[in-house]
């Protein structure tokens, strides 16, 4: 592709064409036109036509720019003009957060808002037949598509009740709901939990709520497998009900909705609840807007390269598209819908897979189209300036002195707080302590359970801004990983007080670093020279340890301290050295120092935080 589109030739061309007249109109051969028509996946025969934006994408590999012939150049350019300013305008402040907007929207004015159909994940605890219900819904609500109803897994599906669309991501599940949101991602609007009325509420249908309350998404009961003679539903709405969600039927404001899987009883209902709880709080979008929107799933495939699954949240998505996740940017060469049919617009809630990219993206990260390649690069650059200034600072969510920072600023309120403890007997009066904690700063326990600390936990903390405690309770394998790669604070502690000291110490500001000195190694002065412009340096001998060049060092003489300072060089021969050992001679000068005698001890010591 060339490098600016400046430098691409201009060629007008009508709405279609022939693949043998864009072939004149572009000076080339047909046959290098029919091969870069099959390279975009295009199969096309000489005296096929083919329209206006296929060849624009065609024709720029080849090196060309496209125009619309007489009227529509004028309409195009306008549109080009505006869309350029709206990037320009969304550019100036990229990573805008408003509370309670989610980011496809900030910024919009309200009237040029719509209602979209909402996006709905399932979620609840292992085998209460989450799957089972997404492929029923599916397979009794997606008309049969032209394709013969060959569906693909394009990461969601949308369906359509009562003349109403409803998009269903399918991978169901709070891990994928989580870690999507822990990358930025605000993909769901409704979240229906998935219990089975023979087993009843389990550990992960509890904690599928707590992520969907953390990410503020609605709820839905669908009370599975009622099917079974030894299904109790009451059971499952005395349950939740003394969890706090409480069923519509018994004045709370939950839809509780029986269904089976099996037999497809109720799954109309499920479909009419989840309408009413999108007509009581709307998505929304600007259809008019370029698209916005979370990559559902990223992939290679054999044949078509990379391929994405995209879910448009905002505005309209059209093949040729250019856009822009996270550091790489392409081209929507070509669009399919979840019957494999290629489309060239999707709307919003619409998924979509696409081709064009160079890389694989992650599946929860944020797509934007922009007007140009120009505006792509722009705001890569952008991008990755904001990466590198700020790759030192601690990435992702914030540590309780953070926090603590941001509640003193006023740009925070509340604590999030995720809590596992041991066992069952230490989980209330661990809450409890930690709630009473409450004051200006609200104390909110986004989740709380007993068991280890796992990945789950870490994820949850990472996509809402919250510190892990656990409380006699420690992360397993995969959480210690998930800590390093999200850069979540766990806090561990044994005794209650303890822990109720150091939070409250950190809701009052009081949670000074603690710095404790460590000494790594000591050296004799044996000799000392002097040398231009740098001063005096102590010829040394290690007697103890190991001595580093980052470290700090203490002068002292007959058991009296004469200065402190860090090491301004450190040398064996001629050498520059990071570090010496115990045994070996070497060269040090202290910054600020220049009395060294013979005799002199170094006494190396780093800080170490304690707190
Ligand atoms: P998931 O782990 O939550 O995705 O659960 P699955 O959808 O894999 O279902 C777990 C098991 O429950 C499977 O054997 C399903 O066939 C079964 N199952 C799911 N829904 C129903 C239902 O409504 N009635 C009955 N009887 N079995 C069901």
């Amino acid at each position: 592709m060339a490098d600016n589109e400046t430098e691409l030739k201009v060629v007008e061309i009508p709405p279609t064409v022939g693949v043998r007249e864009l072939a004149d109109r572009l000076g080339i051969s047909p046959v290098e036109l029919l091969k870069a028509l099959i390279a975009n996946g295009i199969m096309a025969s000489i005296s096929d036509s083919i329209d206006y934006e296929t060849a624009a994408i065609v024709a720029e590999d080849l090196g060309f720019s496209l125009r619309l012939e007489g009227a529509a150049e004028a309409e195009a350019a306008v549109a080009e003009a505006q869309a350029v300013a709206e990037q320009a305008e969304a550019a100036a402040a990229p990573e805008v957060t408003v509370p309670g907007v989610p980011w496809y929207l900030v910024g919009e004015d309200e009237k040029s808002l719509e209602p979209r159909a909402p996006v709905v994940t399932v979620m609840g605890h292992v085998d209460h037949g989450k799957t089972s219900l997404l492929d029923a819904i599916r397979n009794t609500h997606v008309a049969a598509g032209e394709s013969g109803g060959i569906t693909q897994h394009i990461g969601a599906y949308t369906v359509s009740h009562a003349g109403q669309p409803v998009t269903f991501i399918d991978t169901p599940g709070h891990e994928a709901f989580t870690a999507m949101r822990a990358r930025g991602a605000q993909a769901t609007d409704i979240a229906v939990i998935v219990i089975a009325a023979d087993d009843g509420v389990m550990p992960q249908s509890l904690e599928a709520i707590d992520h969907a309350r953390a990410a503020g998404v609605p709820i839905i009961v669908a009370i599975n497998k009622t099917d079974l003679p030894n299904a109790r539903p009451e059971r499952v709405m005395e349950q939740m009900a003394e969890i706090d969600v409480v069923p519509d039927a018994w004045g709370g404001d939950t839809f509780f909705v029986p269904v089976s899987a099996a037999t497809s009883a109720g799954l109309d209902e499920l479909l009419d609840a989840i309408v009413l709880v999108a007509e009581d709080s709307p998505p929304l979008t600007n259809p008019k807007r370029m698209a916005l929107g979370t990559v559902l799933e990223g992939e290679i495939d054999q044949q078509r390269g990379v391929i994405a699954s995209l879910l448009v949240q905002s505005g309209t998505l059209n093949r040729g598209d250019t856009i822009v996740i996270g550091t790489q940017y392409g081209r929507v060469r070509a669009m399919f819908d979840e019957d494999g049919e290629r489309i060239k617009v999707a709307g919003p809630a619409t998924p979509v897979e696409i081709m064009g990219l160079s890389d694989v993206p992650d599946a929860g990260s944020r797509f934007e189209v922009v007007a140009n390649e120009k505006a792509a690069k722009a705001l890569v650059a952008e991008r990755e300036d904001a990466t590198r200034t700020t790759a030192t600072a601690a990435a992702g969510p914030m540590t309780l002195d953070e926090l603590f920072a941001k509640a003193a600023a006023g740009e925070t309120k509340t604590l999030n707080l995720i809590v596992k403890t041991d066992v069952q007997g230490t989980l209330e009066p661990v809450l409890d302590a930690l709630e009473r904690l409450s004051g200006e700063i609200t104390v909110t326990i986004l989740h709380a359970a007993t068991g280890d600390i796992t990945e789950r936990d870490i994820n949850l903390a990472a996509a809402s801004d919250a510190v892990v405690i656990g409380f006699r309770s420690h992360p397993d394998g995969p959480a210690r990983r998930a800590v390093l790669a999200q850069n979540v604070e766990v806090r561990e502690y044994d005794v209650i007080y303890k822990m109720v000291e150091d939070v409250a110490d950190a809701l009052t500001g009081m949670l000074e670093p603690i710095y404790e000195e460590q000494d790594i190694g000591h050296a004799e002065v044996r000799a000392v020279f002097s040398i231009p412009r740098a001063g005096k340096v102590a010829g040394c001998a290690v007697t103890q340890g190991i001595i580093r060049r980052s470290a700090r060092v203490r002068v002292m003489r007959d058991g009296a301290e004469l200065a402190t300072g860090s090491v301004s060089s450190l040398k064996r021969f001629t050498e520059d050295v990071r570090e010496v050992r115990e045994g070996f001679e070497c060269g040090v000068g202290v910054s600020n120092f220049n009395d060294f005698e013979e005799g002199d001890t170094l006494v190396f010591f780093v800080e170490e935080r304690v707190r």
